[in-house]
């Protein structure tokens, strides 16, 4: 069995404020601890529910945060950027059985965490065919369109109950309640055994009930902060400018829509 992880940090247990995820801050260390840990745990679980094979998508910022040196040694890291449109995503392809999201977070215009966001901090929202759309629906997706299906994903609460509406078989673990601008965590040893405990139920459970439907036909729309944002990304090919600060794109496949993604997103 081979398995995708992708890691966040925005979604780990007890993280806040921003300066607790970037690279150069004193906050950062505990952090990124804490993200290694829960990639560690969720690969325990994947190993004893017998995964062979396991490929880990360092996917928060810089894609420099996971330290390898704790990880288990049957895995492999793939860090840094590739540059295309598969983001937070490359190095999946067909082959794999099964996707797990670790540290992931609400979308933009949420309540559900203090760190809520879509890919940058430049967008007031992202929307396909009018669901606010978020990361993990972002990447489920694209998951969908290779036919792997997302076997497990911890982050707020607020995004667990999202991911119930995408598919409700996805086992999930909350590591944090978003309370408007605080949290509120259990310990972290909890959090952590939950996301072995979940990950090893739901790679041994049936993994052909977890893929996200993935619609036939996709619009698009991105609401920017800044109305200049807007008026630029309107010259990518198929998008039009919908009053000053807003893009909508439409397309039949998948993969359209996160090529778009790198460039206006
Ligand atoms: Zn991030």
């Amino acid at each position: 069995m081979k398995v995708f992880i992708s890691a966040d940090i925005e979604g780990v247990n007890n993280i806040l404020t921003w300066d607790e995820t970037e690279l150069k801050s004193s906050e950062y260390s505990y952090f990124r601890k804490q993200m290694t840990d829960e990639v560690t745990k969720a690969c325990e679980g994947a190993k004893a529910a017998g995964a062979t094979e396991i490929l880990i998508k360092d996917a928060h910022d810089s894609a420099r945060n996971l330290i390898l040196k704790d990880l288990p040694e049957y895995v492999k890291l793939h860090r840094g950027w590739q540059g295309n449109p598969c983001s937070m995503m490359a190095g999946l392809d067909e082959t794999y059985d099964a996707v797990i999201f670790i540290g992931y977070h609400s979308p933009a215009n949420s309540d559900g965490n203090p760190l809520s966001h879509t890919m940058n901090l430049g967008n007031v929202h992202v929307k396909i065919n009018g669901i606010l759309t978020s990361e993990f629906y972002i990447n489920a997706l694209y998951a969908s369109y290779l036919g792997v299906p997302v076997a497990f994903l911890s982050g707020d609460e607020k995004l667990t109950e999202i991911v119930k509406t995408a598919n409700p078989n996805i086992e999930t673990v909350a590591t944090k309640e978003g309370v408007h601008g605080a949290i509120i965590s259990k310990h972290p040893n909890i959090t952590n055994n939950l996301i072995k405990e979940g990950v090893e139920k739901a790679l041994n459970s049936n993994l052909k009930e977890k893929l996200v439907p993935l619609p036939e036909h996709f619009e698009v729309e991105i609401k920017y902060k800044k109305f200049n944002d807007a008026y630029k990304a309107s010259f990518y090919p198929g998008c039009k400018l919908v009053g000053t600060d807003t893009v909508t794109f439409s397309t039949d496949d998948y993969f359209e829509v996160v090529r778009a993604f790198k460039f206006i997103l």
